[in-house]
């Protein structure tokens, strides 16, 4: 069920059990923990051609992340049916961004996590990227690249909804007058995007940074490297420098609902992908026939 033009779609779980509701309506108290302490975990995933891509690995990565923040356990059963519920009927022809947030509750009432959903069409703006690729500034994010692996409270790994430092590093890029930003640690490695994982390719081998560095386990990066295993390249996870990126034959972040964006300037000077982005976006399933 969706409201035409532009077609968007709100739901929730209530005991468990999926409803639609009416997308101009608020679903969420004024209370609730996600509100206002940021406290709570979410999921983005890309509707495409009418289907929800890569469901199970989004519903792994929530799993992980209620259980790094000792919130209650997901009912993936419950989860499912929403996402399903919030699809159906959606236009095929029309891209969608699907949200899944499950916050802590109400501050200070004993109750049950909220348990949201939302769908809305891809912005323009993130298709371009997919086709154009994007201008990075590198940033840094403040902390060591082996830090949050020994300081779980700085919840490395885990798709929080506090990403207000992750928001105002994208706003930060657009003023330098670029569109993206990749992170880097306080001893020089390169992290990850605000919203995307780092991949580059060198000779016929993909790379990704190390998940011990604390970044979140990208399912797009994930399912990339099995692909083109599959394909004949080679895939590795290393600890990864701006040089490595620089000497690249192609650099892409990587994410599910924008796919793979290429890297085509690094703090304003101009990068190539090789004319590698047509087979990064085959592997992707990301081209239209
Ligand atoms: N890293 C961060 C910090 C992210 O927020 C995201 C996605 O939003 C990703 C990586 C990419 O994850 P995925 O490929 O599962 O969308």
């Amino acid at each position: 069920m969706y409201a035409a033009d532009p077609p968007l779609v709100a739901g929730r779980l209530v005991d468990g059990v999926p409803e639609l509701v009416d997308p101009s309506q608020p679903v969420a108290s004024a209370f609730d923990l996600g509100l206002v302490r940021g406290d709570g975990i979410f999921e983005t995933l890309l509707v495409r051609h009418g289907g929800v891509r890569a469901l199970s690995a989004h519903l792994s990565r929530m799993s992980a992340s209620a259980e790094r923040l000792g919130m209650e356990a997901l009912s993936r059963s419950a989860w499912a049916s929403l996402a399903a519920a919030c699809a159906d009927g959606w236009p095929p022809e029309v891209e969608g961004v699907l949200k899944l947030v499950m916050t802590r509750g109400l501050d200070g009432l004993p109750g049950p996590a909220t348990c949201l959903a939302t769908l809305a069409p891809v912005l323009p703006e993130t298709l371009r990227q997919r086709r154009e690729g994007v201008g990075v500034r590198l940033l840094s994010l403040g902390v060591a690249s082996d830090e949050r692996a020994r300081s779980p409270w700085l919840l490395g790994g885990t798709k929080s909804v506090s990403y207000a430092v992750n928001m105002a590093a994208l706003r930060q890029a657009k003023a330098d007058g670029a569109q993206d930003v990749v992170f880097m640690s306080t001893d020089g490695l390169v992290l990850e995007g605000p919203t995307s994982t780092v991949v580059w390719a060198s000779g016929h081998c993909l790379h990704s940074p190390s998940l011990d560095s604390g970044i979140l386990a990208g399912t797009t990066q994930a399912e990339l490297f099995e692909r083109a295993e599959h394909a004949g390249w080679a895939t590795a996870a290393v600890p990864t420098t701006p040089v490595d990126l620089v000497a690249a034959d192609a650099v892409w972040l990587v994410s599910s609902v924008r796919g793979a964006a290429a890297i085509t300037s690094i703090d304003g000077t101009s990068r190539g992908d090789a004319g590698l982005t047509p087979t990064v976006h085959q592997l992707l399933d990301l081209v239209d026939h």
